[in-house]
């Protein structure tokens, strides 16, 4: 046998895991020695308020944004969702292992089998429910390769939600396949920046061939949710609430593990671009460590073109380009910064997380940057020795784990976060087989 599937959930503790769909969301924040920085308001430079984030976000997820409770019980309705793919399976990769000649025991937790293919969805479906419950009719948001505008047109359907779409213009350009989902799936996309905002028509004058990024199509979907008192906001990474949604991918993973390896993980890789997919997965890890029930290492893999971690400032920054939103205390390489057109479009992004950033600081997680070269030459490997074709963005990690552990004697326990499947990549690698980068 190849390839083990690890048993289902099996509970920690009884009350929090239940027919193996978390019940609960975890949050980090209650246990760590130090709170994370609050966000401050752009203008006053204050911590940020209920009411200063009302014209963006419902009440459900602006209480989550701030809340000091340990665990927040996953609403009814978000769970039987959840159930049409959660829990996601965790397996050996005995077969990379071997192409790897390691004596390390890798596991993958694998995000690629929800609907739309990666681990946005977790969070796409809560947000939805929290928005159809303050009875808002309208969605805006961004996003790089089409993964979190796919998932939260998908969530919107599910609750009766229009949703708006601004894609960056290089993966708009070069990735179709995912806006074709998306309207498929309901919704709406726009290339960004685009002419029908204030911000982008100002970017637009700025650069008139600009390729766009993360941040520019945040601050044109912020714009259209603010003027409008029946949209909202939505964004698929870098807050609180998107962090504490993602938890149920660690919560599991923690629970497969020790099901089957004794004193769980000993390193654990993700990809990181706003951190959502890593500290949900890396942050119940952290929980055992911090209960001294086990110790390992989190590396946070980042793309050398967008390098947040590993060479950006640790300080106060805008989470868009126009300064529309909340100053957010993280690892930034500048508002300004737009990275080179890569093929990971999901981890373009200027910023990072403030719960992650924090837990680098605390010295909880470490950055790794890896080059697309390299991300997609184990890529190439995981898809030919597992038969998943990763993410691009998942590559990153892929590419993180082999250099640690290629030709190694030490017995040690690894775990991947597969964020999710590259399916819709398939142009990306053609170019990378022809040697293009
Ligand atoms: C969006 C995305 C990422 C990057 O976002 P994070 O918030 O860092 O998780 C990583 N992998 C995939 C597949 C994505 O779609």
């Amino acid at each position: 046998m190849t390839t083990e599937i690890a048993p289902t959930v099996e509970a920690i503790n009884p009350e929090l895991v239940t027919a193996g769909v978390p019940t609960h969301w975890y949050n980090l924040a209650a246990d760590l020695p130090e709170p994370i920085p609050p966000h401050l308001h752009p203008g006053t430079k204050e911590p940020v308020g209920p009411d200063d984030l009302a014209p963006l976000f419902p009440a459900g997820l602006i209480a989550q944004e701030v809340t000091p409770e340990r665990y927040i019980e996953i609403p009814e309705p978000v769970r039987e969702i959840y159930q049409m793919w959660r829990p996601s399976p965790l397996f050996r990769a005995r077969k990379f292992e071997q192409a790897l000649n390691t004596k390390a025991r890798i596991y993958v937790k694998y995000e690629g089998v929800s609907p739309v293919g990666s681990h946005k969805t977790n969070s796409a479906v809560a947000q939805a429910y929290y928005n159809s419950v303050d009875g808002v009719t309208k969605l805006t948001t961004e996003t790089g390769a089409g993964q979190w505008g796919s998932a939260l047109s998908f969530a919107g359907a599910q609750f009766g939600i229009d949703v708006e779409v601004w894609q960056v213009r290089a993966s708009y350009d070069s990735k179709p396949y995912r806006g074709y989902l998306m309207k498929t799936y309901g919704g709406t996309v726009h290339p960004s920046p685009s002419d029908l905002t204030e911000s982008g028509r100002a970017m637009l004058a700025k650069d008139p061939h600009t390729t766009g990024s993360l941040g520019m199509a945040v601050s044109e979907a912020v714009e259209v949710a603010a003027n409008d008192p029946d949209a909202r906001y939505a964004l698929g990474s870098v807050l609180n609430h998107v962090v504490l949604h993602q938890s149920v991918i660690g919560q599991e993973a923690v629970a497969q593990l020790n099901a089957v390896e004794a004193d769980g993980a000993d390193v654990v890789f993700g990809c990181a671009g706003g951190g959502s997919n890593l500290a949900g997965l890396s942050f119940p890890f952290l929980r055992e460590k911090l209960a001294g029930r086990s110790n390992p290492r989190i590396v946070a893999a980042e793309p050398s073109a967008c390098p947040s971690i590993t060479q950006g400032e640790y300080r106060y920054d805008h989470g868009d380009v126009a300064g529309l939103t909340p100053l957010l205390k993280m690892h930034t390489l500048g508002m300004d910064f737009v990275p080179d057109p890569i093929h990971a479009g999901g981890l373009r992004y200027h910023g990072m997380a403030p719960a992650l950033s924090h837990t680098v600081e605390l010295g909880l997680v470490e950055g790794q940057a890896i080059s697309q070269h390299d991300a997609f030459a184990a890529g190439v490997t995981f898809a030919r020795t597992q038969g998943i074709v990763p993410a691009p963005e998942s590559t990153h990690a892929i590419a993180a784990c082999a250099a640690y552990v290629a030709d190694s004697d030490r017995e040690e326990v690894v775990v991947i976060g597969l964020s999710g499947h590259g399916q819709l990549d398939l142009p990306a690698y053609a170019e990378y087989l022809d040697g293009g980068f």
